[in-house]
């Protein structure tokens, strides 16, 4: 490779200061690129851990492994970091690599055009800035998915979505309701029911659940890690771990696999053996395949929702009263506080941001079917358009942490020849998408999220916009670009 000082000289925006968007600025930085802006319309860095605040987050990826490869960190607390934790370590690493230079918060790009002299983007405060190559770190899950429930507006408690948490919101001798039973509504109720008088879980798919244990790493521990980094990469890059991916991965694209049923065994027994009641245990069985959804990693949700204070709600919701939620049954749940953990519009990615490529190809138009990129990287007719955990990517309980590396190199490899100064702009061939989503979407049918559920992975034809292949040849492909599948010019 030739050295930075040797190559043509590049500007880059970055959109987004949550995980992918400060890796992205790291590696640029490591390489000894200057000319880097990373625009974020928050008011700080942690995107994702930002956004969530609720009561009990944590990510359900081990947090020695949910950590970038290069910023091990010994202090981690738990075996399962909380939110408010991993969001300090974004924060500690933007320091670290001396990248919060680069931030410019609470800006906001409107649109990114094409032009011939590389991407001219429009702020919200009017004002324009140019790229030579946009990365688009905007996140998945971010835009609050507030179903239509009639009456809503006039709930007379407080109600709001997961991701719009009240700080300091006290539970305290209060009637709680969470509407919805994925990851982030099982660590609410977790959360919530021991405080509150009681919590209601309207839960109308309840789901499979794997349990896990965590455990608080002591100051010993934490000592031993600073000391010999070779215990943290034991675990990060350890068998155990690996092998739980490897696991789970086979599991979900040939569902019929040993490895599915070793875990279907492990969710029905956890139920089972933990759900004492049976009339409980039948309202808790869930009536599709383990991961279909994403899997719950949980070790207290079959506790929690047998606490006396848990009433777990499997019905229909009819309207929401000013006293409370109605079911269709005709119960009413009288309530003080409703969460609404119903999730994310998944399909937005840098949506509602313009995004005009060459030729007047509008991204809104070119996605109104469904959002894709090849690879989950680049997208045809928008040349050094790069995207970071983008449409179909891997899914499932991975770190994306992992995942966004991977992508990062990928996208290195693929500006290798703009910044030898051989070319000035890199998309892939329309034909190369084309057959990349007939390959896919045949694959991912196969995957066990097709298998009769509904989730956030569906497309609007109920196919997974996801990575339906094994996490190895991700990897593989992410390590090897095949720049003959590219238009350079
Ligand atoms: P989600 O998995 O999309 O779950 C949304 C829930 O809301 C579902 O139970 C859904 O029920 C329910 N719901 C939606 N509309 C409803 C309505 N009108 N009436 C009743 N129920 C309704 O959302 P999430 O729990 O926020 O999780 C989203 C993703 O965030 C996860 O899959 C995961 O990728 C990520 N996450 C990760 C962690 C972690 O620990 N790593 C933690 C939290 C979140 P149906 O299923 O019946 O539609």
């Amino acid at each position: 490779m030739e050295t930075p000082s040797a190559q043509r000289r590049l500007r880059y925006v970055i959109i987004g200061a949550g995980m992918a968007g400060l890796l992205a600025a790291i590696k640029l930085q490591e390489r000894g690129e200057a000319d880097i802006t990373i625009y974020e319309k928050g008011d700080s860095i942690g995107g994702t851990w930002r956004e969530n605040r609720y009561a009990g987050l944590t990510c359900d990826v081990p947090a020695h492994a949910y950590t970038y490869s290069f910023a091990p960190n010994p202090d981690w607390s738990r075996f399962f970091a909380s939110g408010a934790e991993i969001k300090r370590y974004f924060e500690a690493v933007a320091v670290r690599y001396n990248i919060t230079r680069f931030i410019h918060f609470n800006t906001e790009i409107m649109s990114c055009t094409h032009t011939t002299a590389g991407w001219e983007l429009t702020l919200n405060d009017g004002s324009h800035d140019r790229a030579d190559v946009v990365i688009a770190a905007t996140g998945v899950l971010h835009h609050p998915n507030i179903p239509a429930l009639e009456g809503i507006e006039e709930f007379a408690g407080e109600a709001f979505h997961s991701a719009r948490w009240k700080d300091g919101i006290s539970f305290s001798g209060r009637r709680a309701g969470i509407i919805g039973g994925g990851s982030t509504g099982v660590q609410l109720l977790c959360a919530l029911v021991e405080g509150a008088d009681h919590v209601v879980h309207f839960n109308r798919s309840p789901q499979w659940i794997m349990p896990v244990k965590d455990f608080a790493y002591s100051a010993e521990e934490r000592r031993m890690f600073r000391e010999n980094p070779q215990l943290i990469e034991a675990i990060r890059n350890g068998e155990e771990y690996w092998n739980g991916v490897m696991r789970f991965n086979k599991a979900i694209i040939e569902p019929d696999s040993p490895e599915m049923a070793e875990i279907e065994a492990i969710l029905l027994q956890n139920l089972e053996q933990s759900v004492t009641s049976p009339e409980l245990r039948e309202k808790l069985r869930p009536t599709y395949r383990a991961a279909c959804k994403r899997l719950i990693y949980s070790e207290r949700y079959y506790e929690s929702i047998q606490n006396p204070k848990a009433i777990l709600e499997t019905d229909a919701i009819a309207r929401i009263e000013p006293k409370g939620v109605r079911m269709k049954s005709g119960v009413l749940h009288e309530l003080d506080v409703l969460v609404l953990a119903t999730g994310f519009k998944a399909d937005r990615f840098v949506r509602p941001m313009t995004v005009l490529g060459q030729n007047g190809a509008d991204l809104n138009q070119v996605w109104a079917k469904r959002p894709t990129a090849y690879l989950a990287v680049s997208i045809p007719q928008f040349p050094n358009f790069f995207l970071l955990n983008g449409p179909t990517g891997p899914v499932g309980n991975f770190s994306l942490i992992d995942i966004a590396e991977r992508q990062w190199g990928y996208i290195e490899q693929l500006l290798e020849p703009i910044r030898a100064g051989r070319f000035s702009q890199v998309a892939p061939r329309p034909e190369t998408l084309a057959d990349y989503e007939e390959r896919r979407k045949v694959a991912a049918r196969k995957t066990v999220f097709a298998s009769g559920c509904t989730s956030w992975y569906l497309d609007d034809e109920g196919i997974p916009s996801t990575w339906p292949w094994s996490y190895s040849r991700f990897a593989e492909e992410m390590a090897h670009a095949r720049l003959e599948e590219y238009d350079y010019a």
